[in-house]
């Protein structure tokens, strides 16, 4: 039996593999011409793949790896040497690419049967059963409820029926900043090899127009199982203690924290969502004071909890979802995305570990780039593509929901109001403010943190379809206080605020 592995399928042990001999692989290098993915992208899901196909074959597996242009060309020429072979597929997370390549293989003659994706902790009928009980509330999916259910589920960090330490959640305590004088645990590194290295010069030439960065000491992604298991026990000794209190912390200059930067590893299959839990509930149980609770939960619930919410909301909201835009924004972004060159500290910190590194970590995702883009009123789809051209663990079944869903409230499948804020949420969540040109303190005029105004004109623009929306009922009292002296001056800072984002000067 042949299994056809994707570059994001690359789960040593995953099940199709177990009653198969032959694997195929294939290097698509025009594929990757698509959008102008992160040099760092190209180079990591590239060599991953080759170094996937060199442990196959030290583990007995005959593997046919082809690099083509696309995905038909390579399929064009395994089934002249392979005529009418039967290909076993994991369904792949991506809205309609299953059954794009299946009619891809059956048009050469071949024939592919679709089975369920290990990369995943949970099955799309196990979710179908949740969904079905008690999954929806209103038009929109609760993450909470599935979180808890997946828990039940699996007992992960259950006691009985109760959640370990008596809490689903310890949030209340994973809200802190660190003192001046600290700085975080190392990140582990890992010397490229011949194969990185090989694959980084043709990333170079080929892709050279892409945006990011090329400079291979900024590579600091695993490009094998054993990496990427070094990664995660690097994780858990580590920065697994401080994960809790300072995962929604912003720090200048530093760009990892605590962060687990276990994504890219993860999304291509170099390590499983299971095991990775597994990892970090074992150091619980081992040593409450080296892994405390806060800490483990807070971690658990973003991969059992967020990632596969994530992904089964998105296969029940596609093609809606890739459409979906209930605030009318259109703006193009501002240039300062693409440059990191503005005055505002916490635009040009994200940006600028975007760019070195395709890489973010979550608050700044969620609270500097997607929340300025919403109130900037942006056009999510242009912020979605940017994610996933920028992102080294970006695929389109990921970020998807959580930039059109969660980051720009363009769907209301995910969550039942906006994630906006102002500056004020950038100042207490960070040190970004203290150095920066603009006052956060001020919301008009001359010198005010660009944030302000623009939260303020975004709600009012969004009025009519926010208003309504749960739980924003004390953000509309705000905007009720306002007179409308105040509301001018609003506006004509946010319309100052655009232009500058539009000429560059922002
Ligand atoms: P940690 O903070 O250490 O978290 C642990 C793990 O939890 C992550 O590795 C990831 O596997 C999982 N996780 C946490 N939150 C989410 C989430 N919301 N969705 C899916 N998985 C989650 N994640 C991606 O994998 N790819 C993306 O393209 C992506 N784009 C995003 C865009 C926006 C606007 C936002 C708000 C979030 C996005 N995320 C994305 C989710 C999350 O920010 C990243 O998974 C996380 O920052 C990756 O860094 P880490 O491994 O250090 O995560």
């Amino acid at each position: 039996m042949t299994v056809w592995l994707l570059g994001d399928q690359l789960n040593p042990t995953a099940t199709p593999l177990h009653s198969a001999d032959h694997v195929l692989m294939i290097e698509a290098h025009g594929f990757a011409e698509r959008m102008p993915y992160h040099p760092q992208k190209l180079t990591l899901v590239f060599s991953a793949m080759r170094h996937a196909r060199d442990a196959l074959r030290d583990d007995g597996y005959e593997v046919t790896y082809v690099e083509a242009e696309s995905f038909g060309a390579g399929l064009d020429r395994y089934f002249e040497a392979n005529p009418g072979d039967a290909l076993v597929l994991q369904r792949p997370a991506s809205h309609g690419a299953g059954e794009r390549l299946r009619e891809m293989v059956e048009e050469r003659g071949g024939d592919c049967t679709l089975v369920d994706n290990d990369g995943f902790l949970t099955t799309p009928a196990e979710w179908d059963e949740w969904a079905d009980a008690d999954g929806r509330s209103g038009s929109t999916y609760r993450q909470e409820h599935w979180y808890r259910h997946v828990r039940r589920e699996t007992g992960i960090l259950m006691d009985g029926n109760d959640p370990v330490g008596g809490e689903w959640n310890y949030d209340d305590e994973n809200r802190e900043t660190p003192p001046d004088d600290w700085s975080p645990p190392g990140i582990p590194e890992f010397e490229p090899d011949e194969i990185t290295r090989e694959v980084h010069a043709f990333v170079a030439e080929r892709y050279d127009d892409h945006w990011g960065s090329f400079d291979l000491d900024d590579f600091v992604w695993p490009v094998t199982r054993e990496q990427a298991l070094h990664a995660l026990e690097h994780f858990v000794e580590t920065r697994l203690p401080e994960f809790g209190p300072y995962q929604d912390a912003m720090v200048e200059g530093e760009w990892a924290l605590d962060h687990s930067l276990l994504s890219p590893a993860i999304n291509l299959g170099l390590l499983g969502p299971r095991e990775v839990v597994d990892a970090v509930v074992d150091a619980y149980y081992d040593d409450e004071t080296a892994a405390p609770l806060n800490s483990v939960e807070g971690f658990v619930r973003q991969v059992i909890g967020w990632r596969e919410f994530m992904r089964h909301a998105y296969r029940e909201s596609m093609p809606a979802m890739g459409e979906a835009n209930q605030l009318d924004q259109t703006r193009d972004l501002p240039e300062a995305y693409w440059t990191g060159e503005t005055n505002m500290v916490c635009l040009s910190e994200a940006v600028g570990h975007v760019r070195d590194h395709g890489y973010a970590h979550h608050i700044e995702r969620l609270m500097v780039l997607a929340n300025f883009a919403l109130v900037y009123g942006a056009d999510p789809h242009e912020l979605n593509r940017w994610f996933h051209l920028g992102f080294v663990d970006a695929f389109h079944w990921v970020t998807t929901p959580n930039v059109v869903g969660m980051g720009t409230f363009a769907t209301d499948a995910l969550s039942s109001k906006p994630y906006a804020a102002s500056g004020n949420y950038v100042n207490k969540m960070s040190d970004y403010c203290s150095g920066c040109r603009y006052y956060h303190t001020k919301t008009t005029g001359e010198g005010a943190c660009p944030f302000n105004a623009l939260y303020w004109d975004f709600l009012k623009e969004n009025e009519e379809t926010l208003r309504g929306t749960g739980r924003m009922g004390l953000m509309y009292s705000h905007v009720d206080g306002k007179d409308d002296e105040e509301w001018a001056a609003i506006q004509e800072r946010a319309a100052e605020v655009r232009e500058m984002g539009a000429d560059g000067t922002l």
